[in-house]
């Protein structure tokens, strides 16, 4: 097994680049949900695409990896190892993770005038790893139940990646004109930025 990292999951926002434009992967879609193995390079290549391209929550999980997003970025993912002559249900993953379209939850009617971020979208993607298995299982339900364009994503308050994106920037040093330089967006995103950017200089 190559090893995949906490970072190879939970994308570290030094890797993110919200400058690019990322466009979704291509793969076939003719069944609603689709369900793929991949190797663990190519689900790492796979993965950092898809959640650059389209923002995802992830969901919480029950078990022993529901902290690992708080570890560090380099942190190992977890690897069973089976001791002999220990009895009891052999464990099928070594671990799991769900994400679901940061536009899952139900719509809620808002005072100010953008749309709920929430439209009870029904994407979801679920990555597991099988006991002694080089690979990475994929269930993907894709649909989305909204559009994806940029044009909509700028009238939402930023996703998690952007905003962490740009506190990582304020901790190296960047000031406001410099975030404003590395990133291309229109006016509406512009000023939640820079609505971001005076929270994280405050508190
Ligand atoms: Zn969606």
């Amino acid at each position: 097994m190559g090893g995949l990292k906490v970072k190879d999951i939970f994308i570290d926002p030094s890797d993110f680049k919200p400058r690019d434009l990322v466009v979704p992967n291509p793969f076939p879609r003719e069944q609603e949900v689709w369900m793929v193995r991949f190797t663990p390079e190519d689900f790492k290549a796979f993965w950092f695409q898809e959640q650059t391209a389209i923002q995802f929550v992830p969901c919480s999980e029950r078990g022993p990896n529901r902290d690992i997003r708080k570890q560090s970025g380099d942190t190992l993912l977890p690897l069973h190892i089976t001791i002999p002559g220990t009895n009891g249900r052999p464990k099928i993953y070594d671990w799991s993770f769900r994400f679901q379209c940061r536009r899952h939850g139900p719509p809620r009617p808002l005072a100010i005038d953008r749309p709920s971020i929430g439209i009870g979208c029904p994407v979801e993607i679920r990555m597991k790893k099988p006991v002694g298995m080089d690979a990475v299982l994929v269930d993907y339900r894709w649909q989305h139940s909204h559009d994806l364009s940029a044009q909509t994503l700028s009238n939402m308050p930023m996703g998690a990646n952007e905003r962490s994106w740009i506190k990582l920037k304020v901790a190296e040093g960047s000031d406001w004109k410099g975030i404003r330089a590395m990133l291309r967006m229109d006016e509406n995103s512009m000023s939640e930025v820079q609505y971001r950017f005076y929270v994280i200089m405050l508190y």
